[in-house]
C-alpha cells in the first residue's frame, strides 16, 4: 500500500490516535478534526511589466477556544488548502502544548519567491492582507512568517491593515523588523526554542552534546541558527548541512562563514569548499548523533525511516515525518521530538512580540530567552510525564502521542468550559 502522504489526512490520522488513547469526547473530536473556517482568495497584484497577475491565498483558523488564532503565511509554489489545513492544526496543538493565549492558524499564497522581485512581493504581501483583512486582527487571527516569507513582508502587511483600519495596529503580525516593533530574540527564538529542548533531551539520554556529530536539513531562518547556536553554545559539531538543492557532509565539521559565502556566491551551500556533497535523502541516513529537519513536510517517510537512527530527532521543520516513519522510529529506539514541542519556540517568541505590542512596554533580549526556556523546558517536562504516567498504566506512547494528549485535552476543556459541548 502507498504511504498517506496528504498532510491534512495525517494530522487528523494523528488526532484520532491521541483522541482514542485518551477516550476523548466524540462531539469533541467532531469539533476538532475539521478547521472552525476555511477562507480562500483570489486576487490581483501587479507584476514589473505594469500588468496585473491574478494569485491565490488562504487562511485557515483552526480552532479558536483558548485564543485568538495564530500561525505563519507560507509563500510556496506548490502551497495547497490541505497543507494550510494541516499546518493550522499542528499550530493549535502548538499553541495550546505551549499553553499559551492562543488557538490556531495558518495561511499560504500560490507563489515563486524565487521568481518575483522586491516589489512584486510587496504589491503581493499587500494584496494577500487587502484579500483576508476580514478574517485578521490582533484578537481575532495573528499571522507571522513561516517558509519563504521574511520579516519585511510582515512589516508590509502590518502597514496595509494598518492602513485599512486607519491607525497603527502593530499586533496584528509577528515577526516584525525591530523597527515598527518586533521583539528582540523572535528572529532565532524557533531554532533557540528547539536547543534548549535539546539540551533537556540529552541530559535526560545522558548524551554530552560538546561530543556530539549533529546533521541539519534545511538552511532558512530554522536551520541557520539551529547551526549556530548548536555549535556556539553547546558546542556541537555540524557535520552535515542542506538547502533545497542539497547538501554537504565534512566528518571534521562544517564552517557557518564558509557556507554562507557558498551560499551567497553559488546559490546552494553546495558550493562550500572541503568536504563532500550529499543528497537530500542521503544527510537524513548519515551516522549522527543528532539529526534535525529544518525543511518541510514528509521527509521521513516509511521508505527511508528504517535507516534513520540518530539518539536524538529533533523535529525543527513542521511535519517531517510521517505516521508510517513515526512508528518505524519509535520500535528502533530513536527519541523523536516532535515539531510542535520543538519548533514551539517560533510562536512563543510571537506571543512575547504580540505581549509587548499590546502593552507599548518593551523587554530585553535577556528576558526574552530566560522568558523561553522557561516554557519549553515545562512542555518537554510535561511531555516526557505524560509517557510516563501512560506508560505505568500500561499503554506505550511516543513523546508526539503524549504531546497530542496534552495539547488536545487543553483544547477539549476550553471547548467544554465554554460549551461548544
Ligand atoms: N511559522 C511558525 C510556526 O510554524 C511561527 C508561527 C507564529 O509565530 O505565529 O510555528
Amino acid at each position: 500500500m502507498v504511504e498517506e502522504l496528504d498532510p491534512f489526512k495525517i494530522a487528523q490520522q494523528q488526532l484520532d490516535e491521541a483522541a482514542s488513547i485518551m477516550n476523548l469526547d466524540k462531539q469533541a473530536l467532531a469539533l476538532l478534526r475539521e478547521p472552525m473556517q476555511t477562507v480562500i482568495v483570489n486576487f490581483p497584484a501587479k507584476m514589473r511589466d505594469g500588468k496585473t497577475r491574478t494569485f491565490r491565498g488562504f487562511r485557515v483558523l483552526y480552532n479558536n477556544a483558548r485564543g485568538p488564532g495564530k500561525g505563519g503565511i507560507r509563500y510556496h509554489p506548490e502551497e495547497t488548502i490541505e497543507t494550510v489545513k494541516a499546518l493550522s492544526a499542528w499550530m493549535t496543538w502548538k499553541c495550546s502544548l505551549a499553553n499559551i493565549q492562543y488557538g490556531g492558524s495558518k495561511g499560504g499564497v500560490i507563489c515563486d519567491t524565487k521568481k518575483l522581485n522586491e516589489t512584486e512581493l510587496e504589491n503581493i504581501s499587500r494584496a494577500y492582507i487587502r484579500a483576508i483583512s476580514k478574517f485578521i486582527g490582533p484578537e481575532v487571527d495573528v499571522p507571522a512568517p513561516d517558509v519563504y516569507t521574511t520579516p519585511q513582508m510582515m512589516a508590509w502587511m502590518m502597514d496595509e491593515f494598518s492602513r485599512i483600519k486607519e491607525h497603527n495596529v502593530f499586533g496584528v503580525i509577528t515577526g516584525k523588523p525591530l523597527e515598527v516593533w518586533g521583539s528582540e530574540g523572535r528572529n532565532d527564538s524557533t531554532a533557540l526554542g528547539g536547543l534548549y529542548i535539546l539540551r533537556e533531551a540529552a541530559k535526560m539520554k545522558k548524551i554530552d552534546l560538546k561530543k556530539a556529530k549533529v546533521a541539519i536539513q534545511g538552511f532558512g531562518n530554522a536551520g541557520h541558527f539551529a547551526f549556530s547556536i548548536a555549535s556556539e553554545m553547546f558546542g556541537c559539531k555540524i557535520v552535515a548541512i542542506s538547502d533545497s538543492q542539497g547538501g554537504v557532509y565534512d566528518e571534521k565539521g562544517l564552517d557557518l562563514k564558509k557556507l554562507d559565502e557558498a551560499k551567497e556566491k553559488t546559490g546552494s551551500v553546495q558550493g562550500y569548499k572541503g568536504g563532500k556533497k550529499v543528497s537530500n535523502e542521503e544527510l537524513l541516513e548519515l551516522n549522527v548523533d543528532i539529526l534535525i529537519p529544518a525543511a518541510i513536510e514528509n521527509q521521513i517517510h516509511g521508505g527511508n525511516a528504517a535507516r534513520i537512527k540518530p539518539k536524538i530527532l529533533l523535529e525543527l521543520a513542521n511535519g517531517p515525518v510521517t505516521p508510517e516513519a513515526d512508528k518505524i522510529l519509535s520500535a528502533n529506539g530513536v527519541l523523536d521530538l516532535p515539531d510542535f514541542l520543538v519548533n514551539s519556540g517560533g510562536v512563543i517568541g510571537s506571543y512575547f512580540e504580540w505581549i509587548q505590542n499590546q502593552q507599548g512596554y518593551y523587554w530585553t533580549r535577556e528576558e526574552f530567552d530566560k522568558k523561553l526556556d522557561v516554557i519549553v523546558t515545562k512542555s518537554f517536562k510535561d511531555v516526557m510525564a505524560t509517557q510516563k504516567e501512560y506508560a505505568e498504566k500500561g499503554k506505550k506512547i511516543n513523546p508526539r502521542m503524549a504531546a497530542y494528549i496534552i495539547a488536545v485535552g487543553r483544547v477539549a476543556s476550553a471547548m467544554k468550559t465554554r460549551g461548544w459541548y
